[in-house]
């Protein structure tokens, strides 16, 4: 290990399962070449690929530092959004929501291989989108320009390069723009049931009782595709470059070579092809909202929680450019910081943290003197996999309780429902306080399940 690992966890919420190998992960990470201060875990953190999912990595760009496929994901650009609605939960009598979920159940394609909310002429129209990413979407009609204003990187990241994004990526993005996708993502429609910080929830937009959309979903195949043929391609390359690694998983190469540089432009591609799809997703949601309900929905904050990013920050007094890593964690911007929206200076970046459907999920605000580049948690974290949840819950049964209790479930499949019982997760209560307690982000709202269209 070149650094030491840190955990942010109490016992209960470390990896219990047994054959779970997070934290072994995380000291493998810690051998990266270039990487600095530490390898870092969230409170949410599990096994995940290479990297466990809530890893937060970074090493440093002119000293050798690598780029590994696995400290992003298979799922690039993967993210949260909320948009707040402008109606209170008791205004809402249960046949109202029944009347708006029924509405995006039809609306939002989810599933494998429903197609997208936006059908594109072609793969040169695919292009613009994926240098243009949510700012496309909007030009095109998709959503208003105060959108931009709520999205990490107001939408889009510069040195997007679809050339280094392979012809089966793009035939299979070509479809899916406008799309959940299965199982983990969702749309979900919630209320505020707690306050914590009530002048940073106001700042956000948010208050006691307000109805809201939570939309969690990423690149698609686009995403996925990319991440196999550049892991790939890394791994070919490792003896090139001499890196020895403990796991074949943790593929990498130097950010500033030819590899790196090719998957960091068709990263930031399939990242702006994550925002675009969430727009859309957006749209979607408030169609529903307006014809169901005559309500609109404004934007509240879109984060991914799976993405690398070159940032400068301070390390041993010293400013260094870095490529932070953040597999299954969310960037949380203190308040201040020069790259948030303006009304939002004051208040931090909004830290989007879902739960599961038949829980809560939080509203967390950044915070200074976060030394894990800025990162916290990104969900409550999977406990069992999608196998083992298959083996303790059927789908029939966990939808007619979750209704039972007055959530209205709309699923793709009953299976891929199974495999997403809230059982099969940390509490995600826990893991906000033990975020908090640790000084990563400070809970600002906590929301509670009305009605949820899984993937
Ligand atoms: P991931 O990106 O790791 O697949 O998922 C992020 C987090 O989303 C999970 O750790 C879990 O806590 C949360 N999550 C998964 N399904 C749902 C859902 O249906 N509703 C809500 N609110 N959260 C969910
Ligand atoms: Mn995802
Ligand atoms: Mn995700």
């Amino acid at each position: 290990m070149r650094v030491p690992g840190v955990v942010f966890a109490t016992r209960e919420l470390l990896p219990q399962a047994a054959g779970d190998k997070a934290l072994e992960q995380v000291a493998n990470v810690a051998t990266l070449p270039g990487i600095v201060r530490a390898s870092y875990a969230m409170p949410d953190v599990h096994w995940g690929y290479g990297f466990p999912i809530g890893g937060v990595a970074a090493t440093d760009v002119d000293g050798g530092g690598v780029i590994s496929p696995g400290g992003v994901g298979f799922d690039i650009s993967c993210g949260v959004r909320l948009l707040a609605a402008g109606v209170a939960r008791d205004e809402l009598d249960p046949e109202r929501i029944r009347r708006v979920m029924d509405l995006l159940d039809r609306t939002v394609p989810r599933g494998l291989g429903r197609g997208g909310l936006w059908r594109l002429s072609g793969p040169e129209e695919l292009d613009d989108l994926l240098i243009g990413g949510a700012r496309y979407a909007v030009e095109h009609g998709h959503g208003v320009p105060r959108d931009l204003e709520r999205c990490e990187d107001r939408g889009v990241l510069d040195g997007a390069a679809p050339g280094e994004v392979s012809t089966r990526a793009v035939e299979r993005g070509l479809q899916q723009v406008g799309s959940l996708g299965s199982a983990n993502h969702f749309l979900e429609v919630q209320a505020v049931d707690k306050v914590h910080d009530p002048e940073t929830a106001a700042a956000f937009g948010l208050r006691q009782g307000q109805v809201c959309v939570m939309i969690h979903c990423g690149s698609r195949g686009l995403g996925h595709q990319i991440c196999t043929d550049h892991v790939r391609a890394m791994d070919r390359e490792l003896q090139r470059y001499r890196i020895d690694i403990p796991d074949r998983q943790l593929a990498c190469t130097p950010v500033d070579s030819p590899r790196g540089r090719a998957y960091i432009g068709a990263m930031i591609a399939a990242a702006n092809y994550g925002r675009a799809n969430r727009q859309l997703l957006s749209e979607a949601a408030r169609r529903a909202f307006a014809t169901a309900l005559g309500v609109g929905l404004e934007l509240v904050y879109d984060v991914s929680h799976n993405l690398a990013k070159l940032e400068t920050h301070e390390i041993d007094g010293v400013a260094r450019h870095l490529c932070v890593h953040r597999k299954g964690a969310t960037r949380a911007l203190p308040p201040g910081d020069p790259s948030l929206p303006a009304d939002l200076t004051e208040a931090g970046q909004p830290v989007l943290v879902p739960g599961t459907m038949g829980t809560a999920s939080y509203v967390m605000v950044g915070l200074p003197g976060n030394d894990a580049f800025h990162s916290a948690c990104h969900g409550a974290g999977r406990v069992w996999s999608r196998h083992q949840a298959l083996r303790m819950v059927r789908g029939e049964r966990l939808h007619s309780e979750l209704e039972a209790r007055g959530i209205a479930v709309r699923p793709a499949s009953y299976r891929a429902l199974a495999e997403e019982t809230p059982d099969a997760y940390k509490d995600v209560d826990a893991v906000a306080a033990v975020t908090e307690g640790a000084g990563l982000a400070r809970q600002v709202a906590r929301l509670v399940p009305l009605g949820v269209c899984k993937g």
